[in-house]
């Protein structure tokens, strides 16, 4: 025997709601009892009129009995109102006479079916239940699609589907979003011309037509994959994306196809940087290599360079014929020179070792680059002008480094200044940094250079290695510091480097 309910138990929801709607109210009550017993649980409420039917209608109902003549409506007019009052109702209609044409006319006007006032009991609640079990269904499937729907929109992988043309039948709200449209405007709109790039057509296609005919390689389990750009042609955009799509035939008669797509971009980025940076480090060390065993015979060469000049002197010649000989000699020996400051520089920059950590006096050190540079400065015309505080400017990294660094600007700066000049150094504290900056009067950097001057091998001189300023940013930043040029046109150039402070 069943366990005696609980009383506790919270209001069970009526399986259903049962509107009848009926002038005769002895019929109504008949129709009442034999469903209420047939189907326990039901809601029953009854109109004796349409209007009263279509106002209880709002508040909602599953299946409605409508007498086919009311007083102020015709049941068949009532139909639709009464449907579109409460989605998901079905209706039933109620009348005198079994005809065919009484059965066509109910069907036709969207009625479920119709019940003859002269119903058998069990017939009626066999129609009735059907109803109810059609409108059941409609709701559920209403609930999934709703759940598809929200699943899709919500979902952050993109979903397209695409008719046999390949115009688009849906195309969810991530996919939308990143070639910049509303999802509507999507629809019917050629997938493949307007949001992908003409080299990844043809790719697409081939997938398209295998997941249409189900001619799949094994392996892919009866779906394609297929990388492509995914890019919003707009005019004003350059975005782009790559997509691994995932394509699917529907399973029903519609013929469209699913694509699920991923947005791989970061991804296949940081693979090709891994990539770039695995060749650079090779390339790297391969050079370093390389530029070893050049200087061995470079030096090799400046000794026999040597000796050939001495022997030049000594050579019974007239003195033009030797003179120019011994100018040949002289540019070779330039250029050699000239590569081997190459290679050190190189090596410099490429090597990976690392920098020592003392406290350096920056001050001190600007001071004994300059004076090693003074002579110079004067035979060029160039006056060096000092303001250096002796005061707090000591920094923590490598004293031999940071020397380059100071050389490599003040160099620079006086091959700038052809027609003489002045530079200005100076040295100060600037919070928990020292801050030196070296100012010349040159002719300045034009903005197009000032944009590579740090990129190795860049130079705009004739015998340049381009490797100066590569090898300052580089030592800079060992030093967590930082390194700026400014320049305009015919003022000169400044160069503004920051280190940080030790204490
Ligand atoms: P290099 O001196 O061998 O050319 P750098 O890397 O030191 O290599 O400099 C790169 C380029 O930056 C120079 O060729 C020059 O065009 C420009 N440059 C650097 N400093 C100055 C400056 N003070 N005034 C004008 N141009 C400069």
């Amino acid at each position: 025997m069943s366990p005696p309910s609980v009383p506790s138990l919270p209001a069970v929801r009526p399986l259903g709601r049962v509107l009848i709607v009926d002038d005769n109210a002895e019929l109504v009550e008949t129709l009442r009892a034999v469903i209420a017993s047939g189907i326990p649980g039901l809601a029953i409420e009854t109109a004796a009129n349409g209007a009263a039917a279509l106002s209880m209608a709002q508040k909602g109902f599953d299946v409605a009995i409508v007498d086919v003549k009311l007083p102020d409506a015709s049941g068949i007019d009532l139909i639709q109102p009464l449907r579109v009052a409460s989605p998901f109702s079905e209706v039933l209609l109620l009348t005198g006479f079994a005809s065919v044409d009484a059965a066509i006319g109910a069907l036709r006007s969207g009625a479920f079916a119709f019940v003859l006032k002269s119903f058998r009991p069990e017939e009626l609640i066999s129609i009735v239940e059907q109803a109810l079990g059609k409108v059941q269904l409609k709701r559920e499937r209403e609930e999934f699609e709703r759940r598809y729907r929200d699943l899709v929109e919500v979902t952050d992988v993109l979903v397209f589907a695409l008719d046999a043309d390949d115009k688009v039948a849906l195309m969810n709200r991530k996919a939308a979003a990143m070639v910049d449209i509303v999802s509507d405007q999507a629809l019917g709109r050629p997938f493949l011309e307007s949001w992908m790039p003409a080299e990844d057509r043809v790719a697409m296609r081939a997938a398209l037509a295998g997941t249409r005919d189900g001619t799949a390689p094994a392996h892919h389990h009866r779906a394609y994959e297929v990388e492509t750009a995914f890019v919003d042609q707009s005019v004003h955009s350059t975005s782009r994306r790559r997509v691994r799509w995932h394509l699917s035939r529907s399973p029903d008669a519609t013929g469209l196809v699913y694509g699920i797509g991923i947005d791989i971009t970061e991804r296949r980025a940081l693979e090709r940087r891994a990539a770039d940076a695995e060749a650079l480090s090779a390339m790297g060390e391969l050079a370093m290599n390389l530029a070893h065993e050049i200087r061995n015979p470079l030096n090799a060469a400046v000794l026999q360079l040597h000796l050939l000049n001495r022997n030049l002197d000594r050579l019974e010649a007239e003195e033009p014929t030797r003179a120019a000989l011994k100018d040949r000699v002289r540019i070779v020996g330039d250029e050699i020179g000239r590569l081997n400051r190459l290679l050190t520089e190189f090596l410099e920059l490429a090597r990976p070792r690392g920098i020592a950590r003392e406290p350096v006096h920056l001050p001190k050190l600007v001071d004994e680059v300059l004076d090693l540079e003074e002579e110079s400065a004067k035979g060029r015309g160039i006056a060096i002008v000092r303001d250096v505080s002796a005061e707090g400017c000591v920094a923590i990294g490598d004293r031999e480094k940071l020397k380059q660094v100071t050389i490599n600007i003040v160099v620079n700066a006086l091959e700038a200044m052809k027609q003489g000049g002045r530079l200005k150094a100076s040295v100060h504290p600037e919070g928990e940094r020292v801050v030196m900056t070296f100012e010349d009067n040159g002719p300045g950097i034009e903005p197009a250079v000032l944009a590579s001057v740090f990129d190795p091998f860049f130079t705009t001189k004739e015998a340049g290695t381009g490797l100066g300023l590569s090898i300052v940013r580089k030592i800079v930043d060992q030093h967590g510091g930082d390194v700026v040029i400014a320049s305009e046109r015919g003022h000169g150039a400044r160069v503004t480097v920051s280190i940080p402070m030790g204490r």
